[in-house]
């Protein structure tokens, strides 16, 4: 599958060698030729090089043949931007997480295996050598091959060992990949991608779930005055400042010089409170350069605060919250609106 990739790739010819690749990899992949997997076919081989094609390629490289359910987790969907690739992509990192688990797994009860047989024909040929009168030519090669087959029991056991780390390492590399895909490098916390799973999975649960958008009040002035360094120093604070005062709530930073809040299981009145409390402890901060302890002033931020409606999208909530944090700004900034 690889090489079908990889062909399709340095060829980039037309549809006729197109067609004939669909061809080759639906016999290789044992898949009916059907539209579906046919559109699937045609969404890798026509963009060898794009993250489907790649993923399919790890999926498959060393002859393990995609099954229908694989194609249906991957999905047909051949657009290469926006959030449908995003989730195809998601997807198959968590599917190929999957996979060197299996893998892990596997070769973990090998090695099991291979070590307790070892010891067995070790052991065995001990007890042979012990029982056998020398110069018995038959035996003799019976002792000769049972060491050869140790020998070899030993470096497969040693090469097991080594898949079986090198399994492991690739775990804690898709883990982390998993992990820095859903964090803000600069704050530290969650960015805008974890933000929408977490409304998603929040608003599943049925309980009341509130959304804050927090924007920081004339930030460009912060970066005009200090410069952009401190600015970054600034918003790191301010993700620590909203993060302590909304504890046990999810803070992420949305992009820019803004944040996401969300509140799950709180009536009207806490929810207002706490984005109230955070608001105020932003304000209390005090703000030094770090060169000179010269105090950088105030920094506050607005919020809007809104109530997410039953079968409500992401979007739709995140746009009235939007909407009340820029009643916030033109009511004078430093304020939590709540609609
Ligand atoms: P307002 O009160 O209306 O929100 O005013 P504002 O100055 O905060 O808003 P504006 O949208 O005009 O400016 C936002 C500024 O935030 C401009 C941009 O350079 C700065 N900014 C966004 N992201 C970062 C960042 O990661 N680091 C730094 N230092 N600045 C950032
Ligand atoms: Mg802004
Ligand atoms: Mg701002």
């Amino acid at each position: 599958m690889t090489g079908a990739v990889a062909r399709a790739g340095a060829a980039g010819v037309g549809s006729r060698r197109l067609y004939a690749q669909i061809g080759e990899f639906l016999e290789a992949q044992r898949l009916e030729p059907d539209p579906a997997n046919y559109a699937f076919a045609h969404a890798i081989l026509n963009n060898p090089s794009g993250p489907l094609a790649k993923a399919v390629a790890a999926l498959t490289d060393g002859g393990v043949r995609l099954s229908a359910k694989d194609i249906e987790d991957l999905g047909v969907d051949v657009s290469t931007t926006g959030p449908g690739e995003r989730a195809k992509t998601e997807g198959l990192v968590a599917q190929t997480q999957m996979q060197v688990e299996g893998f892990h797994d596997v070769v973990s009860g090998l090695h099991a295996h291979t070590q307790d047989f070892g010891r067995d024909l070790a052991a065995g040929a001990d007890a042979i050598r012990a029982a056998v009168p020398t110069g018995v030519a038959a035996l003799e090669d019976v002792v000769r091959i049972t060491a050869t087959m140790v020998t070899r029991v030993q470096s497969a056991e040693a090469q097991l060992e080594h898949a079986t780390r090198e399994a492991a390492e690739l775990r804690a590399k898709l883990e982390e990949a998993r992990d820095n895909a859903r964090r803000d490098p600069l704050t530290e916390l969650p960015n805008r991608r974890a933000f929408e799973e977490r409304f998603a999975e929040d608003a599943a649960t049925g309980a009341p779930v509130w959304m804050a958008v927090c924007d920081v009040d004339h930030f460009k002035s912060v970066n005009d005055r200090f410069g952009h360094a401190v600015g970054d120093r600034v918003l790191k604070a301010i993700g620590a400042a909203l993060s302590e005062a909304c504890a046990g709530h999810f803070v992420a930073r949305y992009g820019g010089e803004e944040f996401v809040v969300l509140l799950r299981g709180l009536d009207g009145s806490a929810a207002r409170a706490t984005m109230e409390a955070a608001r105020v402890t932003v304000e209390n901060k005090r703000y030094k350069l770090r060169e000179s302890d010269q105090p950088l002033g105030a920094v506050t931020i607005s919020s809007g605060l809104t109530l997410a409606r039953d079968g409500e999208g992401v979007r739709t909530v995140f746009g009235r919250a939007d909407t009340l944090l820029y009643r916030a700004k033109s009511d004078g900034r430093n304020c939590v609106r709540v609609d």
